[in-house]
């Protein structure tokens, strides 16, 4: 998505550790005029299939997840990072590895919320290693639902994750796919 690459270009900041900070239009403060394109996009791309559910886990991936799911008319569940798991058999959970804190955190969601009759999109901001989305994955699955697809903001695609999970045969479509990028000159690489 041209829209969003150049926003990338012109906002986003190269960090050390192979992060992009984007924290000025998507991570932090949000531009919500541009959401509302993504989601519009995210609703093209996905069209064919029979989304009643879209899944995403806190925090960043809320407020992007909030406003594809207006223009799908559907719900949106997020995960939470729980602290302790109470295993009283209410809760679907996994294990999920941050990218950006490099930690592990128990992740749950309630299994009122999630059923086999659902069919699932799944929406994040970044797609790297591809630990978030197969720990959303992972949830889907214990609750018998289906995988409909993963909507991404931004993948890093010189990390493994979107190539791991396009192998699967799970279909992914990012708006904006990174090639490489240098955080000694700034540069940012898109693919085509
Ligand atoms: P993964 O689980 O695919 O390794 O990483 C994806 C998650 O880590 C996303 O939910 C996102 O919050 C965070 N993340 C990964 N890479 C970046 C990055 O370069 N910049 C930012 N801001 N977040 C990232």
């Amino acid at each position: 998505m041209k829209l969003l690459e150049e926003r990338i270009r012109k906002d986003g900041v190269v960090k050390p550790g192979e992060i992009l900070k984007v924290d000025s239009f998507l991570n932090h403060q949000m531009d919500v005029d541009l959401f509302n394109k993504l989601g519009e996009e995210f609703k093209r791309l996905f069209a064919d299939r029979p989304v009643n559910k879209i899944l995403t886990i806190e925090a960043s991936g809320i407020g992007i997840a909030c406003v594809t799911a207006q223009h799908f008319h559907v719900p949106v569940v997020f995960a939470k990072k729980a602290k302790s798991v109470n295993l009283d058999g209410e809760m679907y959970t996994t294990k999920i590895e941050s990218f950006t804190h490099k930690r592990t955190y128990d992740v749950i969601v309630a299994k009122k919320f999630l059923s086999e009759e659902d069919h699932v999109l799944i929406i994040d901001d970044f797609l790297a290693n591809g630990c978030a989305v197969n720990g959303l994955i992972d949830l889907i699955m214990s609750a018998g639902a289906t995988v409909e697809g993963v909507g991404i903001v931004i993948e890093k695609g010189f990390q493994q994750g979107g190539r791991i999970l396009r192998q699967k045969g799970i279909r992914v479509e990012s708006l904006a796919i990174i090639e490489s990028m240098d955080d000694r000159t700034g540069e940012i690489v898109f693919r085509q």
